[in-house]
């Protein structure tokens, strides 16, 4: 095939999607616990795992089962880019921000002081008055709707051109009622920043890898980090693990089935080439187990 430059070097320089570069020395890594929601089974599955829980000849009343979810964030301290807040979690107030019926089915069970976002990052030694730019993999409400507390501040807003269009459509229309709220989706009073890239190297070391499927413009959040190795935060591409391990995707909070496998094999892929540490959106056990052992990342 004819090179468009001439030069085999710029040729697959040109072609190379996956930033090999690690973070600069000093950059340190937290996982927020910003609290988690329970959710029945009787949902809970059929948002997460299609099919299950459905009556079969052998099994008519299948049991109902509860799930708890964690609610995170990840705090990024990036000695070129500054402090970088991936995720924001839930609104403090969820009985006014979200109301009946999202409380109903999506009950917070666990919001102590330690979960609310502002006291989650005091916590590492920082403030949120010193966070730099929020970057959003996706604007669901339990992802974007600690935007509160960003109103008025200027600070940059980050998320794929896709996925903010969807959101204001999906908020002006109804059309995906529920799971994007306009009371974060602030047009007048935030500061929102796009990009387009498929695969975006946002800060040296740090990368958003375009990952369709859950939603049109869900990013997950590639670290290559010197000391601890590559993680990659996959947002609701898997709220659980087993949509990842068992390549079982969503029940009804799928949207499109055919890019969500392409975004399952080019994750896959990535993490095989990284030997990546991968963190689902929302799976407790996974959280518990990256954390054991570190209060932060380097
Ligand atoms: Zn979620």
């Amino acid at each position: 095939m004819a090179s468009l430059s001439g030069d085999p070097v710029s040729e697959l320089l040109a072609h190379a999607k996956v930033p090999a570069y690690v973070c600069p020395k000093g950059t340190k890594m937290w996982i927020l616990n910003l609290g988690s929601l329970t959710i029945d089974e009787a949902w809970q599955v059929k948002l997460l795992l299609r099919g299950a829980n459905g009556s079969t000849a052998s099994n008519k009343n299948p049991v109902n089962k509860q799930r708890e979810l964690v609610i995170m964030a990840a705090l990024i301290e990036h000695p070129d880019a500054g402090l970088i807040l991936f995720e924001t979690g839930c609104a403090e107030d969820v009985d006014i921000k979200w109301g009946f019926p999202a409380t109903d089915l999506f009950p917070r069970t666990t919001y102590n002081e330690e979960h609310k976002l502002p006291v989650a990052i005091k916590a590492t030694g920082h403030d949120i008055k010193d966070v730099k730019a929020v970057i959003l993999g996706h604007l669901h409400l339990d992802h974007a709707g600690g935007l509160e507390h960003f109103i008025d501040t200027g600070v940059p807003i980050i998320t794929h051109e896709e996925e903010f269009k969807h959101a204001c459509w999906a908020v002006g229309t109804g059309a995906d009622l529920g799971v994007y709220l306009g009371n974060y989706m602030d047009l007048d009073r935030l500061n929102w920043q796009t990009f387009t890239e498929p695969h975006y190297s946002i800060y040296q070391g740090i990368s958003l890898h375009h990952s369709p499927g859950h939603t049109p413009g869900l990013c997950a959040l590639q670290i290559n980090l010197a000391r601890d190795g590559t993680y990659i935060f996959t947002t609701d591409q898997y709220h659980i693990k087993e949509n990842y391990e068992e390549t079982h995707p969503h029940g009804w909070l799928a949207r499109d089935h055919t890019q969500w496998c392409r975004s399952n094999g080019m994750i896959k892929n990535l993490v095989s080439i990284y030997n990546a540490t991968v963190v689902f959106g929302h799976d407790m056990e996974t959280y518990l187990t990256v954390t054991k052992d570190k209060v932060s990342f380097e």
